[in-house]
């Protein structure tokens, strides 16, 4: 009798469930989409591009904020909640903001560790890899290598290949679909990173200065040489003793681009262009951090572009 009654109870509890899910997000559910929360608005694009219409993708950072450190709002729980999976760029990159998201959202599928907890650092190349112990303690945030990686066309590639095989992995049965997606997102990469690679090309090995270690990775790929920071250490804020000594290198190698993130207070850039008669730019790291950086392809779009002016004006 006791049975029953709960058994009863359990059934309505679950309709209730149901119900409410589907009013949430009534597309979603009648369209059987899997849920994806990732960590970065560029994981969100990759995720996206190889996902299509078989997906929900949201970011918990926005572009414009710095990713390591992170104010999410408390509305993204209901979202974690619910997620099927959960992609984070790793590296201690989310440390300071992430975990305690996770662990209240009580979503076991995106556990660390669980099946739908996605660390696309695993599939991109690493650079700064330290060799010897650092520690946070020291104010290093980039204590397991360089976590800006997605900076690169290259791991944009590998990070959405991985993505494509876990969406398969998750739904079988659209495997051709994420295999399509994924091919033509390969084809269009490639072809726009050729006229990228083209319009950099007159200024492989030009030297420039950035704020903090973001670049490493771009760089890389577009042969530029980046031989110092506004930061003394990535998270450690500028010091007057260091900025001399930057601005003193600047002058000795003739180095007149500093470039900047845009969630970096622009004074001590400022200054250090004023003693040497360099300039600033302000380049986005991320997916959305302009309006007009809709998607992957935009923001090297976009930063190359801002990129050339300045690395023309200051030959
Ligand atoms: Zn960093």
């Amino acid at each position: 009798m006791a049975r029953t009654k709960l058994y009863t109870r359990l059934l309505a509890l679950a309709a209730a469930g149901a119900l409410a899910a589907a009013v949430s997000d009534p597309r979603a559910f009648a369209a059987g989409k899997l849920a994806v929360m990732t960590a970065t608005t560029d994981l969100a694009a990759l995720a996206q591009e190889v996902g299509g219409d078989k997906v929900e993708v949201e970011s918990v950072a926005r572009g414009y904020q710095d990713p390591h450190f992170v104010e999410a709002k408390p509305s993204f729980l209901l979202k974690l909640r619910r997620a099927d999976l959960l992609i984070v760029v790793g590296l201690e990159l989310e440390i300071g903001w992430l975990p305690p998201l996770i662990s209240q959202s009580t979503n076991p599928r995106i556990q660390v560790g669980a099946p739908g907890y996605f660390d696309a650092s695993r599939y991109a190349k690493i650079l700064e890899i330290p060799t010897g112990a650092v520690t946070r303690a020291e104010g290093d945030v980039h204590p397991q290598g360089n976590p800006h990686y997605w900076l690169n066309p290259e791991n944009g590639l590998r990070i959405a290949k991985a993505i494509a095989d876990k969406f398969t992995e998750m739904r079988p049965g659209d495997a051709a679909y994420f295999a399509a997606r994924y091919a033509a997102f390969e084809q269009k990469l490639k072809q726009a990173d050729q006229q990228w690679q083209a319009q950099m090309k007159p200024y492989a090995g030009r030297k420039i200065v950035t704020y903090h270690r973001s670049w490493p990775n771009f760089a890389e790929h577009f042969r530029l040489d980046v031989v110092g920071y506004v930061e003394p250490r990535p998270g450690i804020p500028p010091s007057p003793q260091h900025t001399v000594e930057l601005i003193g290198q600047m002058k000795r190698d003739n180095i007149k681009v500093i470039v900047v993130e845009p969630y970096f207070d622009l004074k001590t850039p400022n200054a250090i262009a004023r003693e040497t008669g360099g300039q600033v730019v302000v380049l986005m790291p991320s997916v959305g951090g302009e309006k007009e950086i809709t998607d992957y392809f935009k923001l090297f779009d976009y930063d190359i572009s801002k990129l050339k002016q300045a690395l023309d004006s200051t030959k």
